[in-house]
Order: C-alpha cells, then structure tokens, then sequence
C-alpha cells in the first residue's frame, strides 16, 4: 500500500482520483525521505499519511494532505535529540503553472511535468514545517541525556586546556 505514495501519478491517473474521489492511505518509512532524514538525530519510525482527491470548481486538482509522525531533531542548543510532533492536514491545489488562480485557502503546488509523487510531496511539507532553529523549550531541558550520563556514574573525562 505505501509503495502507491512513492509512484509518479501523471495527468491521467490524477484526472481519474479527483472524479472518484479517492484516498490513498498508507505509512511511509522515514528513512526512504533522504532530504529530510539528513535534517534528523534519527531516521527510525514512519509517517502516517493520507491524501483525497477532489475539483475546484474552476476545474483545477484539489487535493487534501493529512499526516502525522514524530520526528527526533537536534537542539541546536545542545545538539542532543529533541521530539517533534508533525501533524497537520493541508489543502493544496495541484496547478501546471504558477499562474492559474485557486482559492487563498489552498497552497498552490506546482506539479513537475504535470506530474505527482505523493512522497515528494509529504517530504516538501514535513521540511516546511519543521522549526527554522530547532530547540528544547527551556535551558533546564538542554542537555537532559549528557546530565543523566554523568549521574549514572559515566564519568565525563575532561582535559582541561
Ligand atoms: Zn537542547
């Protein structure tokens, strides 16, 4: 089923979804998302994801983007992992060109050689979403896993100068 998300649907197949209506579900595994993995502490875990398909009344690709994923950042505070609720649903209005007018409600995507792959697609979403400067909320919580290192009895060996 998730194979389906990672398929380029061309203009035909896109024409077909919006006239039934149809959703496509599936998880996709983070690793297989290679520009946003590269952003992580680690790529272990899936995203959820759902898409339906429908028309604009001026004739134009509507679709609905809905995911959810916990993705593991670096602090960039501490550059120690930092939990990343993603989970959002977004309306987007698929378009040939930069031109074509749709409602404001919608983000406009312009479809490659009218064309979609519905991973790309979540991937542009997920790295949009993600914060500019990731970072624990407060400085008590930096560093939280170098402190309990040092308390179970690691000893952090120091050289001074
Ligand atoms: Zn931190």
């Amino acid at each position: 089923m998730s194979r389906s998300l990672h398929s380029w649907y061309g203009p035909s197949d896109l024409d077909r979804f919006a006239e039934r209506g149809v959703e496509l579900e599936g998880r996709l595994e983070i690793k297989q998302l290679s520009r946003l993995r590269d952003m992580l502490h680690t790529d272990a875990g899936q995203v959820q994801v759902k898409l339906s398909f429908g028309r604009g009344d001026a004739g134009w690709l509507h679709m609905s983007l809905e995911y959810r994923t916990t993705l593991w950042l670096v602090c960039q505070r501490c550059l120690e992992p930092l939990e990343f609720e993603a989970d959002a649903k977004v309306e987007l209005g698929l378009i040939e060109s930069a031109g074509v007018a749709i409602p404001e409600n919608f983000e406009p995507v312009v479809l490659e050689n009218d064309r979609l792959r519905p991973a790309q697609l979540l991937e542009d979403e997920l790295i949009v979403a993600l914060p500019l400067v990731p970072k624990h909320r407060t400085v008590e919580e930096c560093g939280q896993l170098a402190r309990q290192l040092v308390n179970n009895g690691a000893r952090a060996t120091r050289d001074s100068h």
